[in-house]
């Protein structure tokens, strides 16, 4: 089945065509100055969808996710300090611990929300050789040029600067706040390179004198060296469509003469109750935050399935209660399936196998393929809808398998609690009169415990009691 994404590049779907038998995918990864908050992390969710949906589909994706330790600025258009450095400021503490705790925090919720792990993840820091050697070469080329305080890149030198988002260098212009920086020969000119002041923590040495990259020169350094001049997939939030991404475009492109990217693919922003996420608001929840009010991260990932990536997700406590609900029933109702002794005939599946797949396939309606989902467990029950279930969790991502027969493992205990002490007397006799081998006396408890509506099970180091009537 062919697969259908929507090109930002191109402002329309297409369908994908992968450049080899690889797919290759690169995502802008977490600026490591904070913890991240779950609009952070939808985009995570939307980006580990579409590779589960690749493979799911048969192709063998490589994807790479970088880490920011370096050179994000509070603003994105070049204004302010970097963001770990004022952090650092804040808590008084090195940048470089910081970024090492927030990148394990990461890792860990991206771990609880089931979001697959990058096959590569490289920071910054690490790479920075390869960012210098990215701008010598734009500097040789003509494209960047050098002021007091740094190297900047020179849009007006590079044809397609604005194909990604629209606008055009006149709309930039205008558009631009009050120049701060007028060495910069236009306003949108970005840093390459940022000499530092001695009170700088992070710097390197360069042919310009100790300094520090700037952030959009990293995701162009590592894209290719991990990935090559060309590769097949580059994704993001929408916010970094006018200034990051089309910044990333012009430094590959004039570095390396060709296109980079196939497809570019954005993730609509999350709002909190219908407006922004923000500190003053004290709004910018993280999943530990989820945690803390009694809710699975699995249950944030469950309302992330039921809002189409390209559309904006509103968060709400309530909304997150429903989905919480939504995902226990859809639980409960798995494992009754999982129980049956019903078996469905193959070819009865082939329909909501196709519907799933048209869904995915549909540039990544996980929605519609969660309908698809709930319409079969409204079925009769049978083993193999759990079955299929399964498979098309390798999609869904929500641990199924392990939530039911946990489902399972709490409903026999809680139902353990429920059979009467006389039930668990004959039992227990039933084991003693086992032990000394008389099985007459044990086959005729067996049976009384029958008579009374109770079944007991011999499993390995014991017994299990359950109702059948
Ligand atoms: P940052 O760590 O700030 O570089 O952001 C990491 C990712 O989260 C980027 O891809 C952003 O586009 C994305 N992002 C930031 N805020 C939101 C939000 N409110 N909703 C969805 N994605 C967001
Ligand atoms: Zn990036």
């Amino acid at each position: 089945m062919e697969l259908t994404i929507y090109n930002t590049l191109d402002k329309k779907r297409e369908i994908f065509v992968p450049i080899n038998n690889v797919v290759r995918i690169y995502s802008c990864g977490p600026t490591v100055y904070k913890t991240a908050h779950i609009g952070n992390l939808r985009t995570y969710v939307f980006m580990d969808l579409l590779v589960r949906i690749l493979r799911y589909d048969g192709f063998k994706v490589k994807n790479v996710m970088n880490v920011t330790d370096v050179g994000h600025l509070l603003s994105d258009a070049d204004d302010g300090e970097d963001k770990m450095e004022s952090s650092a400021k804040e808590q008084n503490r090195s940048p470089y611990e910081i970024a090492d705790e927030i990148t394990k925090q990461f890792f860990t919720d991206i771990d609880r929300l089931n979001i697959t792990r990058p096959t590569i993840c490289p920071k910054a820091t690490d790479n920075i050789a390869e960012m210098i050697e990215v701008v010598k070469v734009l500097l040789e080329k003509g494209y960047a040029y050098e002021i007091d305080d740094g190297i900047y890149y020179d849009i007006s030198k590079f044809a397609g600067y604005g194909k990604l988002s629209g606008m055009n260098i006149d709309d930039l212009e205008s558009g631009a706040r009050v120049e701060v920086n007028t060495q910069k020969r236009h306003p949108a000119d970005f840093a390459l390179w940022k000499k530092a002041q001695p009170n700088h923590i992070m710097q390197w040495d360069s042919p310009w004198g100790r300094g520090y990259p700037g952030w959009h020169i990293e995701c162009t350094a590592m894209s290719i060296k991990y990935l090559g001049k060309l590769f097949d997939i580059h994704t993001g939030g929408v916010d970094h469509i006018p200034i990051h991404h089309e910044n990333e475009i012009a430094q590959g492109e004039a570095y390396t003469g060709q296109k980079n990217t196939n497809y570019w693919m954005h993730s609509e922003f999350m709002l909190i109750d219908g407006g922004k996420m923000s500190k003053s608001l004290n709004n910018c929840y993280t999943v530990d935050d989820l945690i803390s009010r009694g809710y699975s991260p699995l249950d944030f990932r469950y309302y992330c399935l039921n809002v189409q990536y390209r559309q904006k997700m509103n968060f709400t406590w309530e909304g997150l209660e429903a989905n919480k609900v939504s995902r226990q029933r859809m639980i409960a109702l798995v494992a009754q399936n999982k129980q049956s002794a019903e078996k469905t005939p193959a070819d009865k599946f082939a329909e909501y196998t196709k519907e799933f797949e048209e869904a995915i396939n549909d540039n990544l309606n996980v929605p519609m393929a969660m309908g698809v989902v709930w319409k079969l467990l409204k079925e009769r029950k049978s083993a193999d809808i759990y079955t299929l279930i399964l498979k098309f969790d390798a999609v869904l991502g929500l641990s199924i398998e392990k939530e039911v027969n946990e489902y399972i493992e709490n409903a026999e205990k809680a139902a353990q609690k429920d059979i009467p002490q006389e039930i668990v007397e004959l039992a227990e006799q039933r084991v003693a009169a086992k032990k000394q081998k008389d099985y007459a006396l044990a086959d005729s408890l067996r049976k009384q415990i029958a008579d009374k509506g109770y079944e007991v099970r011999d499993e390995a180091g014991g017994y299990r009691l359950v109702i059948v009537s």
